[in-house]
């Protein structure tokens, strides 16, 4: 993949691709954290006398232009963090913006309003994305990639641009996602762990079934843990899970020996009535579940059992949290999984958007080695699919 110090950008018109899809209350940007992290690139860009033009979408407008989505309050924001005037076009293709794009100086940023205004820009058809493609970057010399939150999704600017742009790169967001993920984990120092998390096992059924023959060790907690103790015969009581995936949880449990994959579960749950619970009705249970309580985290024995498998680490990825963790209540078990993986001085590598909270919220963000700033696409890329993101910029470099 060709990389953006690779490339000479002093008086190019650099186009690039970024996830600004930030939560929004009204026109007030919320969390800031995406654009944040496309700073150190557009200061790259900037420095280096490219002039910037950015694209990116907001939300899923169904019927074209949605004025409520419009990227104005992006633009303003990012304008207030970088210290210059970032003009918002009234459009994302056509002969205005081609016009702004060839007045643009260097060090000068202009974005385009909302990609997802144009149907085309996700349509299934190949030949409608490339038309679009092809339009967006008229008048550009180079295109950057920089948004690894949409590298898992076929859509225009993310998958056809590299393709008719003069020259095409990876920013240095993309191209740190790209070293870790594929670099440090297609051959990874052993022991290799994951630690998997969450909800539903059918969100990480792909995951879980990848992983089996991968990595050493995997830890599973969170509610999944609680089909997978169901599947074995203990009864949760009425801890979440999922009925429809018994049978698939024993066949995971089943063929991880063969597998070479050693799977740890839980030995103790946190019981309460209720996720609104302020107490917990048991701090550490064992055995089975009682009627009318549910497993709301991993219990204390079971971090003590996890951080013992995860000492002897070398390298860990990390996806789904060991509780209802928004509840404090119930994040001790997601909060000590998280020491117990920093303290074990493996390459750690970290992603999901809650598994990304529990890290913050636990201030051990800067302990681990590498966050992906993916959410569906670092999910994606554990699952062992290819990134047609990712593909894209291998293909034109
Ligand atoms: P990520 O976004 O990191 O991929 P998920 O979305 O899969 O993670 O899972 C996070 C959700 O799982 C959180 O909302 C959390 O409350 C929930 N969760 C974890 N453990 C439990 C549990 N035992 N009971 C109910 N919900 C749980
Ligand atoms: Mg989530």
């Amino acid at each position: 993949m060709r990389s953006l110090k690779d490339i000479d950008i002093k008086g190019k018109k650099v186009l690039i691709r970024v996830d600004y899809n930030v939560p929004l209350d009204g026109t007030r940007v919320t969390d800031d954290t995406r654009i944040r992290e496309s700073l150190p690139t557009l200061r790259h860009l900037l420095g280096g006398g490219a002039a910037v033009v950015i694209c990116c979408h907001l939300g899923q407008p169904k019927a074209g232009p949605t004025p409520e989505l419009s990227l104005a309050p992006v633009a303003a924001h990012l304008a207030g963090m970088l210290g210059l005037s970032v003009p918002l076009a009234a459009d994302c293709i056509g002969p205005e913006v081609k016009k702004l794009i060839a007045e643009l100086g260097p060090g000068q940023v202009l974005m385009l309003e909302n990609l997802r205004f144009y149907k085309a820009e996700t349509s299934k058809d190949v030949a409608e994305r490339e038309g679009f493609a092809k339009e967006l970057v008229a008048g550009i010399d180079v295109y950057v990639s920089d948004a690894f939150g949409v590298a898992h999704r076929p859509n225009a600017s993310v998958t056809e641009a590299p393709k008719f742009a003069p020259k095409a790169c990876a920013g240095l967001l993309m191209q740190k996602e790209w070293e870790f993920l594929h670099g440090r984990l297609s051959n990874p120092e052993r022991p290799y762990m994951a630690v998997s998390g969450g909800s539903k096992v059918s969100s990480k059924l792909g995951i879980l079934k990848n992983l089996l023959g991968k990595v050493d060790n995997l830890i599973i907690g969170g509610a999944m843990a609680n089909t997978f103790r169901l599947a074995q015969g203990i009864d949760m009581g009425a801890s979440l899970v999922e009925l429809e995936l018994l049978d698939e949880a024993r066949a995971i449990l089943a063929a991880a020996p063969d597998a070479g994959t050693q799977i740890h579960l839980p030995v103790d749950f946190v019981l309460a009535t209720s996720m609104k619970d302020t107490v917990p009705a048991v701090a550490s249970h064992t055995g089975p579940v009682p009627a009318g309580l549910m497993a709301l985290d991993i219990g204390p024995k079971s971090v003590l059992v996890f951080a013992e498998v995860l000492k002897k680490a070398k390298t860990v990825v990390w996806n789904g949290p060991m509780g209802a963790f928004e509840n404090p209540a119930f994040a001790a078990g997601s909060i000590g999984v998280a020491k117990a993986i920093v303290a074990s001085g493996a390459l750690s590598i970290v992603g999901g958007g809650d598994t990304d909270a529990v890290v913050h919220q636990a201030h051990l963000g800067e302990r681990f080695s590498f966050i992906s700033t993916g959410g569906g696409s670092f999910l994606e890329f554990l699952e062992g699919k290819e990134l047609p993101g990712f593909k894209a910029l291998e293909e034109c470099s």
